[in-house]
C-alpha cells in the first residue's frame, strides 16, 4: 500500500531524504554531507556526480533494514540549493564542468560588464531580480566561455540541481525544471513565465540548452527501476529551497511572511498572484504554481544571521556551542546599550552597501562578553525588522505575523525578542524540516495524496510581543543610528 511520501532536500552542505507519512509526520532522514571546492578566493564550486551519488546513498539509506518499502512510496518531491549551475552531455550523462555554486563570485567579471552596458533596469524588469553573479545565467556564460568547444556543442544540457538530478533519476528521459528555480537564473521572464529569448540572447545562451519548464507540484516523470530497486515512482514535484519552505510554512496567503535563521537569513512574503517589482531592491521570485495557481514571493536575504552566533563561538570564544549562547544572554537583563552592527560583508536590503564592516557601539567599561552576545542576537531580530518593513511598504500593507525556522530559530530568546521588536507575533512550527516538508507537500497534493485542507492545523509556538511601545521604539531607532554609523564610517 502507498503510505508515503519522499522528499528529497539537496542542499549546499548535504543531500537529504526524508520520508513523510499521510498525517505529515517524519518517518525517517539520512543525511549525506557533499564536498566545496574553492579554487580560487571567492569560487565555490561542487562536484554535481557526487551531489547524483550522494542522492542515491541517502535514498538507499531511507530503505535500509526494510522498514520503508519503495512500494509504498506514492510520489517523491525534490527541494534543492537553488542557482547553482550543472552543464552536462546527453549523450554521457557526464557534467562538463563542476557544479557552480549559488555562492560563488567566479562570474563577477561578465555580470559587471552587463552592468555597464546599463542592462540593469531591463533584467529587472523582466526577470524581477538584480544582475549579480549568484544568479544561473552568468554561470552557464562562464562555463560555455571555458570549455572548449562548449557554446557549439549541441549535446550539452543546462540544468539546476533539480533539473539534473531529475535527469538522471528518469535515464536522460525528462529534462524539465519548475517555475521556483527557473525564476532564479536571470532567462526567465517573470510575467510571461517562460524564458525570455531576448534575455537569452544578452547572454548568448542557446534555447536548447535549455529545460521545459512546468508547474511546481505536476508529475514530472517516472523514476527508472533501476534507480528505484525495480520499483518505479513519479516524481511529481520540483522546487527551489526556499520557496519549499514557504509552502512547509503554510504561507500560502498575500501578506503571510516566513522568516529562515540559518547561517544567512531568508526572509519570503507571498504577494499573492501579483509579481511585485521591488523599489528597494528586494528580489521578485515565483512562490509556486499548482495547475492554475501562480503565487509570487518577495524576498530579502540577511548576509550574516546564525553566522554571527559561530564568529561569537569559533573567533571571540565566548562559548563552545551555539546552543549557550541563550542561556549566556538571558543571564543578563539587556544589552546594556551594546548594538552590534554585524555587515560583516557590507550591508544588504535595505542598505545595500558592500563595502562597510561590522560594528560594536555603546561600550563601557562594565560591558560583559553576555551583553555583547545579548547585543548579537538581537542584531539578528533588527536586520529581520529592517527588511520586513521594507515589505510592508511594497506590499502596501501591514505584516500581522511570521513564520519563523532555521537551526537558530531553536533559540527562544531570539524569537521572542524578533516578536518584541516587530510588535506582531511570531510563530515557530514544531516541525523543524520546513524545507523537506514543503517538497512533501508539493510531491503529494499531485498525486491527491495531500489537499491543502490536510495543512490547517500543524502544531506551533507562538512568541506574543511583550515590550512597550515605547521600548521598542526606543531600541529600534538607536539600531538605525548605529547602522548610520557603519555606514559613516
Ligand atoms: P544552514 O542551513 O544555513 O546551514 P542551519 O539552519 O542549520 O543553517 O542553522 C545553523 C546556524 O544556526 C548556525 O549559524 C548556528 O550558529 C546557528 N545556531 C544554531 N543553534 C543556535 C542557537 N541555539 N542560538 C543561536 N544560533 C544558533
Amino acid at each position: 500500500m502507498k503510505k508515503y511520501v519522499l522528499a528529497i532536500d539537496q542542499g549546499t552542505t548535504s543531500t537529504r531524504a526524508i520520508v513523510f507519512d499521510r498525517d505529515q509526520k517524519v518517518i525517517k532522514v539520512a543525511q549525506k554531507e557533499i564536498q566545496n571546492f574553492f579554487p580560487h578566493p571567492g569560487w565555490v564550486e561542487q562536484d554535481a556526480n557526487e551531489i547524483w551519488l550522494s542522492t542515491l546513498a541517502v535514498m538507499a539509506q531511507i530503505f535500509d533494514g526494510g522498514q520503508i518499502k519503495p512500494e509504498e512510496i506514492i510520489s517523491i518531491g525534490i527541494t534543492n540549493q537553488r542557482e547553482t549551475t550543472v552543464v552536462w552531455d546527453k549523450n554521457t550523462g557526464i557534467p562538463v564542468y563542476h557544479a557552480i555554486v549559488w555562492q560563488s563570485r567566479q562570474t563577477a567579471d561578465i555580470v559587471n560588464d552587463l552592468k555597464q552596458k546599463g542592462l540593469e533596469p531591463f533584467f529587472k524588469e523582466k526577470t524581477g531580480l538584480v544582475l549579480d553573479p549568484y544568479f544561473s545565467a552568468s554561470k552557464i556564460r562562464w562555463i560555455l566561455d571555458h570549455v572548449e568547444g562548449a557554446q557549439e556543442n549541441e549535446n550539452l544540457l543546462f540544468g539546476t540541481i533539480d533539473t539534473f538530478l531529475l535527469w538522471k533519476f528518469t535515464c536522460g528521459e525528462v529534462h524539465a525544471t519548475d517555475v521556483t528555480n527557473a525564476s532564479r537564473t536571470l532567462l526567465f521572464n517573470i510575467h510571461t513565465l517562460n524564458w525570455d529569448e531576448e534575455l537569452l540572447k544578452v547572454f548568448n545562451i542557446p534555447r536548447r540548452m535549455l529545460p521545459e519548464i512546468k508547474d511546481t507540484s505536476g508529475i514530472f516523470g517516472n523514476i527508472d527501476p533501476r534507480h528505484f530497486f525495480n520499483q518505479t515512482c513519479p516524481i511529481a514535484a520540483l522546487v527551489g529551497d526556499q520557496q519549499a519552505a514557504l509552502f512547509g510554512e503554510s504561507c500560502f496567503k498575500k501578506g503571510d511572511v516566513k522568516n529562515t535563521y540559518g547561517t544567512g537569513g531568508f526572509i519570503l512574503v507571498n504577494t499573492g498572484e501579483e509579481e511585485i517589482i521591488s523599489r528597494f531592491g528586494l528580489l521578485s521570485t515565483v512562490a509556486w504554481k499548482i495547475k492554475d495557481e501562480v503565487k509570487y514571493a518577495l524576498e530579502g536575504s540577511i548576509f550574516v544571521s546564525g553566522s554571527l552566533i559561530q564568529w561569537l563561538r569559533d573567533e571571540m570564544k565566548f562559548f563552545t556551542s551555539a546552543a549557550d549562547s541563550e542561556e549566556l544572554a538571558a543571564s543578563v537583563e539587556d544589552s546594556h546599550g551594546v548594538v552590534v552592527v554585524p555587515a560583516f560583508t557590507g550591508l544588504g536590503a535595505p542598505y545595500w552597501n558592500d563595502s562597510c564592516k561590522g560594528a560594536i557601539f555603546g561600550l563601557t567599561r562594565g560591558t560583559s562578553r553576555e551583553h555583547i552576545i545579548r547585543a548579537c542576537i538581537e542584531a539578528m531580530a533588527y536586520q529581520s525588522k529592517d527588511l520586513i518593513r521594507i515589505m510592508e511598504e511594497e506590499l502596501g500593507e501591514k505584516i500581522d505575523s511570521i513564520k519563523v525556522d532555521g537551526g537558530a530559530s531553536v533559540n527562544k530568546l531570539l524569537v521572542q525578542f524578533q516578536s518584541d521588536i516587530l510588535e506582531i507575533p511570531v510563530i515557530k512550527p514544531e516541525l523543524a524540516e520546513t524545507t523537506a516538508l514543503g517538497a512533501a507537500r508539493l510531491a503529494g497534493m499531485a498525486v491527491d495524496f495531500y489537499h491543502y485542507e490536510d495543512f490547517a492545523d500543524e502544531e506551533m509556538t507562538v512568541y506574543e510581543p511583550k515590550m512597550a511601545h515605547e521600548e521598542v521604539e526606543e531600541k529600534y531607532a538607536r539600531w538605525l543610528k548605529a547602522i548610520d554609523a557603519t555606514i559613516l564610517f
